[in-house]
C-alpha cells in the first residue's frame, strides 16, 4: 500500500517514508491510496482480543510490508503495556446507550498518548534500521508537548525540543514536560504566546538549509501514523458494543479534526458508524461549517478547553479529499482560496452528504462547567472540560436513542483541576504514578522571542551530525 498527498503533487510514498515525512512536500497530507476493509467476519473475530492484539490487527494492513509483522506486533505490545488500565481504552456506561470511552490511561493523561507512544517507538525503529537520526521540533499549548516528550524520551535516534509559551501553560502541563530527566529532551519556555512558538517552529522548517542540516522532523497531528493508531480505539469500542451486528455513534471533542477523522476512517474500513458528532468550544469553526457550509477563519479565544483552542482544523483537509472524490487539484484550489480569503464554501450537494454523517455542537465555558457539574451529580464521574464538551455534544445531537452514543473522554480530570474543582467543588487527584509531579525537579530554558537564539539552542541540542 502506498500513500498519496491530498494536494496531488507530492511523490507517492511507502509507510515508513510517510511516517518520517509528516507533511507532504506539496503542503498536503498523506492518505492511503487504497483502504483496507474488514468484513463482518473479520470484525466478529475481533471481539475478545486484547487492545494490543486488536491494534496490531487493525494497523498491519497499513504497513504493507515496510515493517516486519513480528517487529511491529512487539512494538505495539510494548506500547500499550505501559498504559495504566488493563483494558487500555475502557468503556463506562453513563446511562442507557450513553457511553464514555476513556482515553486518558496513558503516561501523560490525554488521548494523544494512544498514538504518540506508538509513534516514538516507530520512529526509533525505522530510523535505527536506516542508520539515521532526527531532531524533532514542536510547539505546544499543553497536551501535545508532554505526550511527544514522553514518547521520545531516551530514544537513541531522536532528540526532541519543545517550545511552550513561558508562563502560559497550566502547571500540570508544564511539569509533565519539564520534569522528564532525559538527555535527549529539551524544553524551551519562550517569552511569547503559543502563536509565537508556532511561528518559530514554522520559520525553522522553512529554512531549508537548517532543516536539512539538523534533519528536522515533526510529530504533530498531520502525521498519518497518528491517525492510523487512533483508528484502533474506534474498533475496540465498536466491537465491545456489538459491531458488526449493531451500529454505534461517536461524539468527539474536536480541535484539529485528527481524532474524529480517525473515526471516519474506521467507518471506511467497515465499522458500522451511524453518526459522528463534533463538539467544539467557543472556537467553533467546525460547528459553524456544519451549520452553514462555509469554513471561515476567526481569531482564537482562550477557553477552559485549551487543547481545542484552534483557528483552523488542519486534518479537515483529509476529509475534504474524500468528499471531493480524491481530486487533489480540487483540494489544492480550495485550500489556496482558504489561505488567500480566509474562507471557502462547499457545494450544497456535497454538504448534504456531509450532513448525513456529521453534526456539530458548540459549548461556551459556562455550559461546559454546567455539564461537568451535572455529570458529577448524575453519575459521580469527574469529567475534564474537553470530555464534557464531547458528552454534551453527543446528547444534544443524537438522532436515534436506540443506537449507542459513545463520547470520547480525551483527558483525565486531574489535568485540568481548576476547572473541574470550580464546577464540582471536588479537586481531582493525580493518578499514583504522577502523585509526586509537584516535587520533581524541573528543567527548562527561558529564551527570548528571537529566531536566531532559538536556532542556536536547537543546534546545540541536536546530536545529528550533518
Ligand atoms: C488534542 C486534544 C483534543 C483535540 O483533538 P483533535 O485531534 O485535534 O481534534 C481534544 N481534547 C484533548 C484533551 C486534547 O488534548
Amino acid at each position: 500500500m502506498t500513500y498519496h498527498s491530498t494536494r496531488g503533487q507530492a511523490p507517492v510514498l511507502a509507510f515508513d517514508d510517510v511516517l518520517l515525512a509528516g507533511l507532504a512536500r506539496d503542503g498536503g497530507l498523506y492518505l492511503p491510496q487504497t483502504w483496507p476493509r474488514f468484513s463482518k467476519d473479520d470484525m466478529a473475530a475481533m471481539a475478545g482480543l486484547s487492545y494490543a492484539e486488536l491494534a496490531a490487527r487493525v494497523m498491519l494492513p497499513f504497513l504493507d510490508g515496510t515493517l516486519r509483522e513480528d517487529d511491529f506486533t512487539a512494538l505495539v505490545a510494548e506500547t500499550y503495556a505501559g498504559f495504566e488500565h488493563a483494558a487500555v481504552a475502557p468503556l463506562k456506561e453513563l446511562g442507557r446507550n450513553d457511553w464514555l470511552l476513556e482515553l486518558f490511561h496513558g503516561p501523560t493523561l490525554a488521548f494523544k498518548d494512544y498514538a504518540l507512544q506508538l509513534l516514538g517507538r516507530l520512529f526509533d525503529h525505522v530510523l535505527t534500521r536506516k542508520g539515521q537520526r532526527v531532531t524533532i521540533v514542536g510547539a505546544t499549548s499543553g497536551d501535545t508537548g508532554s505526550a511527544a516528550i514522553e514518547a521520545c524520551r531516551d530514544r537513541e535516534a531522536v532528540d526532541i525540543i519543545i517550545l511552550h509559551p513561558h508562563g502560559r501553560v497550566s502547571e500540570v502541563q508544564r511539569r509533565q514536560m519539564t520534569t522528564v530527566a532525559s538527555a535527549n529532551v529539551h524544553n524551551i519556555a519562550l517569552d511569547g504566546t503559543f502563536d509565537d512558538c508556532q511561528d518559530m517552529v514554522k520559520a525553522m522548517f522553512n529554512d531549508q538549509a537548517f532543516r536539512d542540516a539538523l534533519r528536522l522532523s515533526a510529530v504533530n497531528s498531520i502525521n498519518w501514523a497518528r491517525i492510523m493508531a487512533q483508528i484502533v480505539y474506534y474498533f475496540a469500542a465498536g466491537t465491545a458494543l456489538g459491531a458488526p451486528q449493531r451500529p454505534l455513534s461517536f461524539a468527539v471533542p474536536t480541535g484539529n479534526f485528527g481524532n474524529v477523522y480517525a473515526a471516519f476512517a474506521a467507518r471506511r474500513m467497515g465499522l458500522p458508524i451511524a453518526q459522528l458528532v463534533v463538539g467544539s468550544n467557543a472556537n467553533d469553526i467546525l460547528t459553524r461549517f456544519f451549520e452553514s457550509g462555509t469554513m471561515r477563519m476567526d481569531g482564537v479565544r482562550p477557553t477552559l478547553s485549551p487543547s481545542m483552542d484552534i483557528q483552523v482544523s488542519s486534518n479537515f483537509e483529509r476529509y475534504l479529499f474524500d468528499m471531493l472524490n480524491e481530486d487533489g487539484a480540487r483540494v489544492r484550489a480550495v485550500m489556496e482560496a482558504f489561505r488567500a480569503q480566509g474562507r471557502y464554501e462547499v457545494e450544497p450537494a456535497v454538504m448534504q452528504d456531509i450532513a448525513t454523517l456529521f453534526s456539530g455542537h458548540r459549548l461556551d465555558d459556562e455550559a461546559t462547567r454546567q455539564t461537568i457539574r451535572r455529570l458529577h451529580q448524575e453519575t459521580g464521574e469527574l469529567l475534564d472540560p474537553h470530555s464534557a464538551i464531547g458528552v454534551a455534544a453527543g446528547r444534544a445531537c443524537r438522532r436515534d436513542a436506540a443506537i449507542p452514543m459513545v463520547a470520547l473522554a480525551t483527558a483525565h480530570p486531574a489535568k485540568f483541576p481548576a476547572a473541574v474543582e470550580a464546577a464540582t467543588g471536588v479537586r481531582p487527584a493525580l493518578p499514583p504514578r504522577l502523585a509526586d509531579l509537584f516535587e520533581r525537579p524541573e528543567r527548562y530554558d527561558v529564551l527570548p522571542n528571537d529566531l536566531e537564539a532559538v536556532k542556536a539552542y536547537v543546534r546545540r541540542a541536536a546530536r545529528v551530525t550533518a
